[in-house]
């Protein structure tokens, strides 16, 4: 099926992990049969997850740059933001003031960020290495005596922070440096979502690297040293506090959100509530946790709907929801796998051997093997004839 205007146009808002697998997806499932636009202000993809080694003096986070990508998908990139949705006219207007129609729109622009601490070290994923440069010299000086992790209560990125304390732990240990390393988090047991078997083992890894681990804490830090801890948990004193910003959804005009807090409300074929021609895709979704794994399989949950929408013979078969993470610890990957749904049973798994196919960090299905032909891992060719 085409658009009233000619191919059938798909317009992707954004250029982070949702976005680009999604581009891969509907490549993957309709070939030429859609026109895929791209529109974010980005010129080139930071791969996130391996920022939170900069500081530590591991290897830069590689940003990839979007002109080759677009080339490679065959993507038209407007370098430009969204500023509203005319759902009726089936039109994106953006800050520039360009009026771009769509068949189907996939909003994948992301969570907003709000730094909740005051008191605290709220980490800024754009200026991580800066951020904490100082803070890891003087943890390999001793001349921090504690330093607490606080996960915020609210959505957030827990996976940085857990691994931001595995690494501050190690590099104390390391340096013959006794800070005392603490890790606070409203969840019930550390990273919950995973299930009993994974978070044990998150658990055991946090004990075996003498970190002191508080869970199901809703902490405060209203005086610059002092986190506050609640229900009645008491006070708990730190040098140095470092927390995540809590997320919210960036409440797109022109689209309802009836999700908490901004966020998008999304059926399991990724499509906005209420809306035919909408979908969403990742941190900017009404989920209980923002991973990069789940940002992926969101996408691709999507793209079907998408595809199917356009004329191609595809069943779209909706969210599958099994969360996948690798926890680094500054020396080796945990790998942990949960269903998203809540009920676990065998599904929780910790390993240190790899749960997915590709070397990339977040379990995206295509984004991953496409980034390692990128790093030069394996044949890029394959993956583009898929596509084409
Ligand atoms: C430090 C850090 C480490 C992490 N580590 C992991 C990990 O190990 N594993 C894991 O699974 N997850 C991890 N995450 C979480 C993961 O990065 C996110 O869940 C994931 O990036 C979400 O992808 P997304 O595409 O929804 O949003 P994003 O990656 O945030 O991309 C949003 C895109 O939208 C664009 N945009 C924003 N506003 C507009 C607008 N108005 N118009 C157009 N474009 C716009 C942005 O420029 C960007 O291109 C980590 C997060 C952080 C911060």
């Amino acid at each position: 099926m085409s658009g009233t205007h000619g191919p059938f146009e798909v317009l992707i808002v954004g250029a982070g992990v949702a976005a680009l697998e999604a581009a891969l997806a509907l490549r993957e499932h309709a070939g030429d049969q859609v026109q895929i636009s791209l529109l974010a202000p980005d010129s080139e993809f930071r791969y996130r997850p391996m920022l939170v080694g900069e500081p530590f003096g591991h290897a830069r986070a590689r940003g990839y740059p979007l002109a080759p990508i677009a080339r490679d998908l065959r993507l038209h990139h407007h370098v430009d933001r969204l500023r509203w949705v005319d759902t009726d006219a089936q039109q994106v207007h953006t800050e520039a003031g360009l009026a771009l129609r769509y068949d189907a729109l996939l909003l994948a622009h992301g969570a907003r960020t709000h730094a909740a601490m005051p008191h605290a070290l709220t980490l800024d994923p754009d200026r991580m290495d800066e951020q904490l440069h100082g803070l890891v010299q003087d943890l390999e000086a001793s001349w921090i005596r504690s330093l607490a992790f606080v996960v915020p209560a609210r959505a957030a990125w827990p996976l940085p922070l857990y691994e931001l304390a595995l690494m501050s732990a190690l590099r104390a240990y390391e340096c013959y440096s006794e800070t005392v390393v603490t890790l606070i988090t409203p969840e019930d047991s550390p990273l919950a979502i995973f299930g009993k078997a994974a978070s044990d083992a998150v658990g055991q890894l946090l004990t075996d690297r003498g970190i002191k681990t508080i869970s199901s804490a809703h902490a405060t830090v209203h005086t610059p040293g002092t986190i506050t801890l609640y229900p009645e948990l008491g006070q708990v004193r730190a040098e140095r506090i470092v927390t995540m910003p809590e997320l919210y959804g960036p409440a797109v005009p022109g689209i309802p959100h009836r999700g908490e807090h901004g966020f998008l409300s999304v059926d399991r074929h990724g499509r906005v509530i209420g809306l035919e021609r909408v979908f969403a895709a990742g941190d900017i979704v009404d989920s209980t946790v923002k991973t990069g794994g789940l940002a992926a399989q969101q996408a691709d949950a999507a793209a079907e709907s998408i595809a199917a929408l356009a004329g191609v013979p595809i069943e779209p078969r909706g969210l599958v929801s099994m969360l996948h993470a690798a926890l680094w610890d500054g020396e080796k990957y945990l790998y942990l796998q949960g269903r998203a749904t809540g009920a676990h049973g065998s599904s929780s798994k910790a390993t240190l051997t790899p749960l997915w196919p590709s070397t990339a960090k977040v379990n995206a299905r295509l984004l991953g093997p496409y980034l390692d032909a990128l790093d030069g891992r394996v044949d890029l060719l394959p993956l583009i004839a898929s596509a084409s």
